[in-house]
């Protein structure tokens, strides 16, 4: 069981889908479109925290 986390291009919805196998379509849950892309998950980064910590 893998879980796996989608993101639509279309409408920038961002959901996660639970699957056995690799699923050869993904559909978005809100547009119903196919332009989906798998959102590889990484270890944490900082990298959004130099944005607004220079003001402080
Ligand atoms: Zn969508």
């Amino acid at each position: 069981m893998i879980r796996k986390e989608y993101i639509c291009k279309d409408c920038d919805f961002k959901f996660e889908r639970t699957v056995f196998e690799e699923e050869k379509e993904v559909l978005c849950p809100v547009c119903g479109g196919n332009n989906i892309e798998l959102v590889v998950r990484e270890e944490k980064k900082p990298a959004n925290c130099s944005i607004s910590s220079k003001y402080t």
